[in-house]
């Protein structure tokens, strides 16, 4: 397939943003029917605590500056998480007015006041007074980030090591563009930025510098490396012309060098957040037909529901109980289609996720002309290893309430900690946890111990 020039700048494309942001009219009318609630019930369900009726009202009363701080300080990744958060399952589906009406679209006018701020060229938050220590942060992703910010506020010295040339992470690069501007995420990074915070971009710990060297030189780590690569799937044919990795295939689409699906027909395999992206995105590539098999079914995919009937609306079809046995190509070395047998659910053991289990001599073929692998991602084990730290498969070991990890000086945030088998970290959480590991060094610093924090 050929390589497309795409740009989220460019002017209205496949991959530009879908949703509109609010008007001030709009804005106005629906920050009014706001009840501000005592004990309000959407600042419990916000997993950053986003003092929502304070945002809420400062936009009714026309001080934007004011609910973009709001927002942004409890949460460092708030103006993506207005367009990436389950809303729903959040803040919108606590809002007392479910039960009257219909909830505030606290997601929309979340979007609202951030993207004042962005356009207006906003400083929201400034550095703390230096208390002389120095922390390195490893992965400048939203949990990354998120440490790296409250540790600035509360004076220390902090470097952000990230391998990627932009900071944002999976803002940056793994969300696609329609849903997330990668604008919106860079953003986000310079106001970290402009708190002093060293953003060393393009540097990997463990190759261009060393975990001894970070722990010589630094007080803390941070390690918010989030997660690797996508795993291989372990069936014939995975070397074929034709077969792609979901995140690449996303992150063409966010850095110039998409893939031309023209006409394909595409089959991915997951489903998942990233797997829906990544239908999605064959689709706005031009494919003429995408499908997604997953082994269980609708009820136990890790995708968010707006996901799955965004996806469904677009024309994605999906094939539950199916498994993958072979990619089979043509004679040229492309995909000519994938093999599949149908699976049924048995219950598991340990009463956890139903077992998926093949049905004898149930094998088909699916013709395809593309197959695109999303079925999450391995861990960073080498890193993990290096640094020292007690892992379970890959799940960095921490104290649930200080992010502190099994070596005292390292904390750990993000996809580095989230479980086996959950797909990826919300956002929202990922920031949490960074703000979190930043509170317990700031503790440990003033001599509270992390343990209290
Ligand atoms: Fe406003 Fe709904 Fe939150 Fe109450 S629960 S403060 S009505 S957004």
């Amino acid at each position: 397939m050929n390589h497309l020039p795409c740009s989220a700048s460019d002017a209205k494309g496949p991959f530009d943003e879908i949703e509109p942001g609010m008007r001030p009219g709009e804005a106005l009318e629906e920050s009014n029917r706001c009840l501000y609630c005592y004990d309000a019930p959407c600042i419990q369900a916000c997993p950053t605590a986003i003092p929502v009726p304070t945002f809420i009202k400062q936009i009714a009363t026309g001080h934007l500056k004011g609910a973009a701080r709001t927002i942004m300080l409890a949460n460092p990744a708030g103006a993506s998480c207005s367009r990436v958060c389950p809303t729903e399952e959040l803040c919108e589906g606590a809002c007392v007015l479910n039960d009257a009406s219909k909830p505030i679209l606290i997601g929309r006018l979340q979007r609202y006041a951030t993207d004042w701020a962005m356009k207006s060229g906003q400083s929201l938050l400034q550095a703390g007074a230096p208390n002389g220590r120095k922390v390195a942060v490893i992965g400048a992703g939203p949990a990354g980030l998120s440490a790296a910010r409250e540790l600035a506020r509360f004076g220390f010295e902090v470097t952000v090591y990230e391998a990627k040339e932009l900071g944002g992470g999976l803002n940056t690069y793994g969300i696609v563009s329609f849903r997330l501007p990668q604008e919106v995420s860079l953003w986000e990074v310079e106001q970290v930025r402009s708190l002093g915070v060293e953003l060393r971009t393009g540097v990997r710990v463990g190759r261009d510098v060393s975990v001894e060297e970070l722990l010589a030189s630094y007080d803390e780590i941070v390690l918010a490396a989030g997660m690797s690569t996508v795993p291989m799937l372990g069936i014939e044919g995975e070397g074929l012309a034709g077969v792609y990795d979901a995140i690449e295939l996303i992150e063409g689409t966010k850095t110039g060098m998409s893939e031309d699906l023209a006409g394909a027909r595409v089959i991915v395999i997951g489903a998942g957040n990233t797997a829906v992206d990544a239908a999605v995105t064959s689709q706005r590539l031009g494919a003429s037909q995408v499908r997604m098999v997953y082994r269980r079914t609708r009820q136990e995919m890790t995708a968010y529901a707006f996901e799955y009937e965004f996806a469904k609306a677009e024309g994605v079809e999906f094939r539950w109980l199916t498994a993958p046995k072979r990619i089979v190509g043509d004679a040229s070395g492309r995909v000519s289609g994938l093999e599949c047998v149908r699976m049924e659910l048995r219950p598991a053991e340990d009463g956890g996720r139903p077992v998926p289990v093949e049905i004898p001599g149930s094998s088909f073929v699916m013709e395809a002309d593309a197959v695109v692998k999303a079925i999450g991602q391995t861990r960073h084990l080498p890193l993990i290893e290096a640094l020292g730290l007690e892992h379970d498969r890959g799940v960095v070991r921490v104290d649930p309430v200080t992010l502190r990890t099994s070596n005292p000086r390292i904390y750990a945030a993000g996809d580095v900690i989230f479980g086996q088998g959950q797909g990826e970290a919300m956002v929202v959480s990922a920031a949490q946890q960074g703000k979190l590991a930043a509170e317990a060094i700031r503790r440990m610093s003033e001599g509270y111990g992390a343990e209290t924090a």
